[in-house]
């Protein structure tokens, strides 16, 4: 981990900087400190664990990571570049490209097929059609959903559901996927699918975030910080880290995670193909 602050013109410097972060939400006349003096680093390809019980912050830490929270005081430095300091425009095109969202209820749009929904945010974009059809495709793929280009959400198992939404999530080439209780919905096979998937595409680069219950999974992290009200408790490798695996199932091959960032740079305002998280209990 480094501790280096500042700009990072190498890009050598760690991809998440928090320093002294709190979120203070008012609530009537008390204050909940859902996030209290956070400080983390999270290098480049660093696959991160986030556990804790209900209540603890974490939610609230990933939508701070993602740009969907702004923290009440402290700094946070996304790729070298403080947070706190952008306008709305470089906000969301931040959002838009450097990171993306994964979650417990997937949060795809119902009466569309899995190909429009994970064209969605490359609309949103500005992408071109042609380009938009190549990558939908690729993205679908890459997750092992090739023969199910054109079902919509409620013809799909919930596993299957989960990987359009990463398709979703990757089809922007962000370097960041911040992932919710990604598995909590599913059996404990197609769960596993999923982490496997969110593997592969770490090895290719992606830097992964992801909050989890389950022992089983976070185990499966390089790195678990646990959180308690609204603080780190602890931070350290994974009992399972040494045991890290690669991709699994043959399924994530062409992931587009890995490959470099699309040229040109949207305005769009609305940046993603949903809303920011509802209020997840968990
Ligand atoms: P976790 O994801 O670990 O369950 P959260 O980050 O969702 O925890 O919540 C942390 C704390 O902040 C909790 O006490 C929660 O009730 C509170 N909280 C979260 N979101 C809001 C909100 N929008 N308004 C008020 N309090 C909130
Ligand atoms: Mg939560």
């Amino acid at each position: 981990m480094s501790g280096t602050a500042g700009t990072d013109p190498t890009g050598n410097g760690p991809v998440i900087a928090l320093d002294h972060v709190t979120r203070v939400y008012e609530v009537g006349d008390s204050e909940v400190r859902a996030l209290d003096d956070v400080s983390l680093r999270i290098g480049r390809g660093e696959f991160v664990a986030v556990m804790g019980p209900s209540g603890s912050g974490k939610s609230t830490l990933l939508n701070v990571l993602g740009c969907l929270d702004t923290p009440t005081s402290g700094s946070y430095r996304l790729d070298g570049e403080a947070v706190e300091a952008l306008g709305e425009d470089r906000l969301a095109a931040v959002r838009q490209r450097k990171v993306s969202f994964i979650f417990q209820t997937f949060h795809l749009v119902p009466r569309m097929t899995a190909s429009r929904n994970v064209e969605l945010p490359m609309i949103f974009a500005g992408i071109e059609p042609d380009e938009r059809r190549r990558r939908v495709e690729e993205a679908l793929k890459s997750v092992g959903l090739g023969h199910r280009l054109h079902h919509r959400p409620d013809q799909m198992s919930g596993g299957e559901r989960q990987r359009v939404a990463i398709a979703r999530a990757i089809v922007m080439r962000p370097s960041i996927l911040l992932a919710d209780e990604p598995t909590g919905n599913l059996d404990t096979k197609s769960g596993q699918e999923i982490v496997d998937l969110l593997k592969a595409f770490n090895v290719q680069g992606l830097n992964v975030v992801l909050v989890t219950h389950d022992p089983g999974v976070g185990g499966q992290a390089n790195r678990i910080v646990r959180m308690r009200d609204g603080k780190v408790e602890s931070d350290g490798p994974s009992p399972g880290a040494a045991t890290k695996g690669g991709p699994v199932g043959g399924s994530a091959s062409t992931g587009g995670a890995g490959e470099s960032r699309h040229p040109d740079s949207g305005d769009a305002r609305n940046t993603r193909g949903e809303g920011p998280p509802e209020g997840d209990p968990t």
